[in-house]
């Protein structure tokens, strides 16, 4: 079986992804520094505790699996968190990615899978937003994830290193299956929260802006289920293999939820009430980010599943009331 070198792989996306990969016939080696990631979730392929900013440590892990393809997932990845400490965003998630990629070139491992993001593109009054629009980041996250895709590009042009790049939307769901799902400590996005608040285990979700330039007044996002953002990524890595193209994915549905939106849908799919207040806006957030592409469709065959509003709070609500991590 090829192995896939998997950082982040104990991680919420990461480790959807393993499972993704294992399925699809390959071996997935995560590389995780446990950070916020836990190790109850490396349940697919191999363990190699280690941190991006490690070089050696990664030379090592190459060495000993030598890995046909990277899929690096992780990273920083808080907005809010990012505005307040952008050095660490900047030191961990570009100088990290750096590392790993000099290391991948270095083991003669050329293609690389890549996690970016919606918020690379910033405000754009009212458009969709596809993969040629400009992007202009109003925080440091996105900042960061935009300082990698153009390595990978340089370290294309320079040494061959092919990749796919994914512009995540707003990653949702779980493993319908329950084997792994999002667990983060502390939490801070926005169906998780709500599900915590609904069943009593915090305080009521507070609504983070309610004077945007919206119908309702609250933000937009395009909400795709974790299940298909990694059968995407299984997608882009056999692109990679077969036809050795480099290219870059939006993955969104297209629809965009408000967050009161998203309120509502809950209170239906659980049946219980959500309590929530109103608060000041986060600084850093968007006003709308849906895409306005369907290229993945188009060029690796993508057809979402299971990301409608309904199934994504449906397979979030069941993780939640029976999952979790303690390791
Ligand atoms: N949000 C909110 N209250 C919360 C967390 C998030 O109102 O406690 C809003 C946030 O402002 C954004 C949307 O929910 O408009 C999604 O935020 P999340 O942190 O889940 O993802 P992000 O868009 O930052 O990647």
């Amino acid at each position: 079986m090829d192995n896939v070198l998997v950082t982040g792989g104990a991680g919420y996306i990461g480790s959807h992804a393993c499972k993704a990969l294992r399925t699809a016939g390959f071996q997935p080696v995560t590389f995780d520094n446990l950070c916020t990631g836990w190790e109850d979730a490396v349940k697919f392929g191999p363990f190699e505790k280690g941190d991006l900013l490690n070089r050696e440590r990664l030379d090592e892990v190459f060495a000993k699996y030598e890995p046909i393809a990277v899929m690096h997932f992780a990273a920083l990845s808080q907005v809010g968190e990012s505005m307040q400490e952008p050095g660490r965003y900047w030191l961990n998630n570009v100088g990290g990615s750096l590392n790993l990629i000099e290391a991948s070139v270095a083991a003669g491992c050329k293609n690389f899978v890549f996690s970016s993001t919606c918020a690379t593109y910033g405000e754009h009054d009212n458009v969709l937003l596809d993969e040629t629009i400009e992007q202009h980041p109003i925080n440091a996250y996105g900042s960061s994830k935009r300082a990698i895709e153009d390595m990978l590009k340089d370290f294309e042009g320079a040494y061959g290193l092919r990749h796919v790049i994914f512009r995540y939307f707003n990653v949702a769901g779980g493993d319908p299956e329950g084997e792994v799902g999002e667990f983060h400590r502390p939490e801070t996005h926005l169906i998780p929260l709500m599900l915590d608040a609904i069943d009593g285990k915090r305080d009521a979700l507070t609504i983070f802006g309610t004077d945007y330039d919206t119908e309702d007044g609250t933000c937009i996002r395009d909400y795709v289920h974790v299940c298909d953002l990694v059968d995407a990524h299984v997608l882009g890595l056999k692109r990679l293999l077969d036809s050795h193209d480099s290219g870059i994915y939006n993955l969104g549905t297209g629809s965009g939820f408000s967050v009161r939106e998203v309120i509502s849908q809950s209170r239906s799919v659980t049946n219980r009430e959500v309590p929530y207040n109103e608060g000041p806006r986060r600084p850093g957030d968007c006003t709308k980010l849906v895409s306005g592409s369907t290229l993945a469709e188009k060029e690796l065959g993508w057809s979402p599943k299971r990301s409608t509003m309904d199934l994504m709070i449906a397979d979030a609500w069941k993780w939640h009331q029976n999952g979790n991590y303690t390791k």
